[in-house]
């Protein structure tokens, strides 16, 4: 890829895309194909706002096997700056220092620690943030 197309392309592959509704405007992500707030299906792509805060968690000692390494798992359940709402994992936050409310922003980061064969996988995780 050229730099023109990443430059083009960058919302799509390093930020959180979504979906919002022309007609009545909620918002979605992942994607959506159809509004779940008013059945419409004039939707278009919006990036996702990066920030949101931790509106609930839990502590996955025992993960699949291919993320045992990275054990305890903080995972959280994410309000957006926009209001939409996800579940993803914290990193670099440990278990004692979780807190609901906590301010977070998305980061790309390796979904694991551990090397396998083929390139390796990346995906979104949300970190500490000041505000
Ligand atoms: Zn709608």
């Amino acid at each position: 890829m050229n730099d023109a197309s990443y430059n083009r392309l960058k919302a799509k592959y390093v930020g959180l895309l979504g979906s919002k509704c022309k007609k009545c405007g909620a918002e979605f992500f992942p994607q959506a194909r159809v509004c779940r707030k008013c059945g419409s299906f004039e939707l278009q792509d919006i990036p996702m706002p990066p920030t949101g805060k931790v509106t609930s968690y839990t502590i996955l000692n025992v993960p699949a096997l291919e993320f045992k390494d990275d054990a305890p798992l903080v995972i959280g359940y994410i309000e957006l700056s926009n209001g939409v709402r996800l579940i993803a994992q914290l990193a670099d936050i440990s278990p004692s220092e979780v807190r609901e409310g906590m301010p977070v922003r998305m980061e790309v980061r390796p979904l694991s620690q551990k090397s396998g064969a083929g390139d390796p996988m990346v995906g979104y995780k949300f970190v500490k943030s000041e505000k």
